[in-house]
């Protein structure tokens, strides 16, 4: 029974005022395949977000939730459409807010994080989906060259399978008969 508490899931909900309050400390594992939203840009859903958070309050007195989230993400490459992973690591400085008003008074360091006054139980994991959408790529590559080079120097696709014939052939050409 000494599994790092990282091993653990992470709870789904809980009260984010209460937990400020009580300078609450979570940590542990979401599940990719829980997280609808985000699984609509992954290849596959296997796997797990690490998370670990620690609630408090700011020296301005805000309710405050700080930490990181890290994923091996899955995603397509826009180059070679073949699947390409993407780690995440992403730090979370959120104030607990209860409207759109309070969170435009935020500042800049701090996201809003809209929970309802009389919300009790907030999602935990739509607050990481949401810090990993945040952290997506806009588009995802191969960091090697995943696909041909000539595939790669289209520019002009009507051309590029007829101009075959190699450059300095072509030149040969033009200047005469080819050196032997
Ligand atoms: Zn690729």
């Amino acid at each position: 029974m000494f599994a790092a508490p990282s091993d653990q899931p992470l709870p789904r909900l809980g009260n984010p005022r209460k937990f400020a309050q009580q300078g609450v400390r979570l940590s542990g594992q979401v599940p990719l395949s829980a997280l609808e939203r985000l699984g609509e840009a992954l290849v596959t859903n296997e796997g797990q977000a690490e998370v670990a958070l620690a609630f408090g309050i700011s020296e301005e007195r805000k309710l405050v939730v700080r930490g990181r989230v890290g994923a091996e993400l899955v995603l397509t490459c826009q180059r070679c459409l073949g699947p390409v992973t993407v780690p995440i690591d992403a730090d979370i400085a959120l104030a607990i807010v209860p409207d759109e008003a309070t969170a435009k008074n935020l500042p800049s360091e701090l996201d809003p994080w809209l929970v309802a006054e009389e919300e009790i139980n907030a999602d935990l994991y739509a607050m990481v989906e949401d810090e990993l959408l945040l952290n997506l790529p806009a588009v995802a590559y191969h960091s090697e060259l995943c696909i041909d080079p000539e595939t790669l120097s289209i520019g002009k696709p009507e051309t590029a399978s007829q101009d075959k014939a190699n450059p300095f052939q072509v030149l040969e050409q033009l200047k005469g008969t080819p050196k032997k």
